[in-house]
């Protein structure tokens, strides 16, 4: 596995090896790497195109200095997993990538919603580093996790709007035995771990009343409130929205998504799930499935 530091080595690397015909497969993470970012890593080997990662903590998607600090940093480790799965380049840019080029990104309604409420500046620091990284690297494929679901909206609107020739392939996601997401911020939880039990069985558990029929907006407010009283500090968000814009369902048929961000001993954890049949709001007040 090749170590590259520099954005221009690495631009190098990359123009010798589509010299030879080589198709570049790319995975952007933040390092502290977990059984999900193995296996978007594992997506991308799977046909036999050079596997890129990258680890880069960017500072400019945390809105709150100490959660940047805190992040959990663990390159060692991290470089002996992605050797073991054969990852060909790994770019380990420095905070130079981030100090100049100023520009802004029109991201959209989708960046306003859910986490774009509460983060101001989240997605433009993350559109900053994923434009940079396209720029350079103009991957065949970009392999993301379906836990980050309006991050994946967010970067396939920047590829389809700069025109990047660059497929979106979005993995699921991977939880632990308790079904709770992975996530790097897992660890910092230590005994409270287990209050982020809460999150996938109340998504679940919105998932079946609604396939039970008769869901009523009124019940969203009541579970917040149910595991505010189990433990967790603050309910972020708990909404059903559609799966293409992240806009409130209406009257109409269509694919949503539960999603939820909470606050467990100030950090914040996200997770959402997919509802397999279609869902409409009727009167503002009562979800059907088709
Ligand atoms: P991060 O290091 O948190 O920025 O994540 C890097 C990539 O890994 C993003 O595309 C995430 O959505 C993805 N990812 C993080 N956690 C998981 C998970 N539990 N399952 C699948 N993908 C994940």
């Amino acid at each position: 596995m090749l170590l590259i530091n520099e954005s221009k080595n690495l631009s190098s690397e990359i123009l010798r090896l589509k010299n030879f015909g080589e198709k570049i497969n790319f995975v952007p993470t933040m390092g502290n790497l977990h059984a999900g970012h193995l296996s978007l890593v594992r997506e991308a080997k799977k046909d036999k195109h050079i596997c890129l990662v990258s680890i880069f903590v960017n500072p400019l998607q945390f809105n709150n200095s100490n959660d940047y600090k805190k992040y959990p940093r663990t390159e060692e480790l991290d470089r002996s997993l992605l050797s073991k799965e054969k990852v060909d380049l790994l770019y380990l840019p420095n905070l130079e990538l981030v100090s100049k080029d100023n520009f802004t990104y029109s991201l959209g309604d989708i960046s306003k919603k859910l986490c774009g409420i509460d983060r101001k500046g989240h997605f433009q620091g993350v559109a900053k580093v994923i434009i940079k990284f396209l720029r350079i690297i103009n991957p065949h494929c970009i392999y993301l996790g379906e836990k980050d679901f309006q991050q994946t909206l967010i970067i396939k609107k920047i590829v389809k709007d700069l025109n990047f020739n660059t497929k979106v392939v979005v993995v699921p996601t991977v939880r632990d035995k308790n079904k709770i997401a992975l996530s790097s911020r897992n660890k910092i939880l230590g005994k409270k771990l287990v209050l982020a039990q809460l999150i996938p069985s109340i998504l679940s558990q919105i998932i079946k009343e609604l396939n039970n029929g008769d869901f009523n907006l009124s019940r969203i407010d009541e579970l917040k409130e149910s595991i505010k009283k189990k433990g967790i500090d603050k309910v972020n968000y708990l909404e059903i929205l559609k799966e293409r814009n992240l806009n409130k369902p209406d009257k109409i048929f269509s694919y949503c998504r539960v999603f939820i961000s909470v606050t467990i001993n100030s950090v914040r954890l996200i997770d959402n799930m997919g509802i397999k049949k279609k869902v409409r709001l009727l009167g503002e007040k009562y979800f059907e499935v088709n």
